[in-house]
């Protein structure tokens, strides 16, 4: 037997708690997991009140994130010991997911954990830090260079806008961070940002075309703030997208990339090929410290994860969850 939270749905709606779980209930999968640590998202804090569709399948074990130790394995690419980590591919959705003592699921969807980190200090980096990392591979693949001028990384407080300012400097390029927290201008420097401007110099209606000034850009924010970034972006220069934290709307024309050549790409993080995530997972271990991530996250048990999905989604926690599935 071993802990999870299970969510539930009959007629009289979703009811969540922590249960004892037995080993053979385990869904389909070719390797079997002692998870060490998951992580509460945004998405996990949807899937555990309930309050957006986000799980497909009742019972459903949520936590899109996890890391930990394989203890079975038939994938030829890992052995019992092999320690691993896991972000997305549906998990926590429509396959039981990180928050429970034990996963099972496809090999195809794991990644070494790499040496510099343990499985806290992965969790604390989570979906957020990959898809920042993944934004920062995309803009390099493109051919964007510290030389070419500054990036702009927006939603900068958050988990994918820190980890993005903090990859983004690390490799040498000038950040500017924008935020609507005027307060945490400290807090984006310490990071690695070299200028902080206000969110709300990019979250209104503007011009299609703006005075050029970034090299690229890294946005979790969408509508009018993608819309700017792009009017904004250098002739040639790579506009990431990943997020949608001011909305999912795009009013935007088409004159920054037919008259600038701007591109403008999409970053996923939940159906990456493994390539890319190996890829952001070797970033992230060569441009981290691993000593800072012990102090960005605060740790929680399973059952407090499940009063702290209600707050996360109400906006009263501050940076990242990491949850200890043992405690
Ligand atoms: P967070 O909630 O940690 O951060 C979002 C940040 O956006 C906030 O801290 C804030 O930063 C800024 N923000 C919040 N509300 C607004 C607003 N109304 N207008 C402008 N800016 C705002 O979320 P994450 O960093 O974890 O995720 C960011 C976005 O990326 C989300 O939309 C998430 O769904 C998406 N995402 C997408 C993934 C993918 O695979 N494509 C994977 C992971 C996340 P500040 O105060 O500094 O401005």
């Amino acid at each position: 037997m071993f802990s999870a939270i299970s969510i539930n749905k009959d007629e009289a709606g979703q009811s969540v708690e922590v249960t004892q779980i037995d080993e053979s209930q385990l869904p389909e999968g070719n390797v079997t997991i002692d998870v060490d640590y998951s992580t509460l998202n945004y998405k996990d804090g949807l899937a555990i009140t309930g309050s957006s569709p986000v799980v497909r399948k009742f019972p459903m074990v949520p936590g899109i994130d996890l890391a930990g130790v394989v203890s079975e394995s038939s994938h030829a690419n890992w052995k019992a010991g092999d320690r691993v980590v896991l972000n997305g591919w549906g998990v926590g959705e429509g396959h039981w997911g990180g928050l429970s003592q034990k996963a099972r699921l496809n090999g195809d969807w794991l990644v070494a954990l790499p040496e510099a980190f343990t499985s806290r200090q992965a969790m604390a980096i989570g979906t957020a830090g990959y898809t920042a990392a993944l934004c920062v591979d995309t803009l390099m693949a493109h051919g964007v260079r510290a030389d070419q001028g500054e990036i702009l990384v927006t939603g900068a407080t958050g988990g994918v806008g820190s980890f993005a300012v903090a990859l983004l400097a690390k490799a040498g390029f000038t950040v500017v961070a924008a935020t609507g927290k005027e307060s945490e201008a400290d807090y984006l420097k310490s990071l690695g940002a070299s200028d902080i401007i206000l969110r709300s110099e990019l979250s209104e209606k503007g011009k299609p075309l703006q005075k050029e000034r970034w090299a690229g850009v890294v946005d979790s924010v969408g509508s009018f703030t993608l819309v700017n970034a792009c009017a904004q972006t250098q002739y040639g220069g790579v506009v990431a997208a990943c997020g949608l934290a001011q909305g999912p709307d795009f009013p935007a024309t088409v004159m920054p990339f037919i008259l600038r050549g701007v591109s403008l790409l999409g970053v996923d993080s939940v159906m990456a090929p493994i390539e890319l995530r190996q890829a952001a997972w070797k970033r992230l271990a060569k441009y981290l410290d691993p000593a800072q991530l012990d102090t960005i996250a605060d740790e929680i048990s399973l059952s407090e994860a499940i009063p702290a999905a209600k707050d996360l989604l109400e906006g009263k926690i501050r940076g990242r969850l990491i949850v200890d599935v043992n405690k």
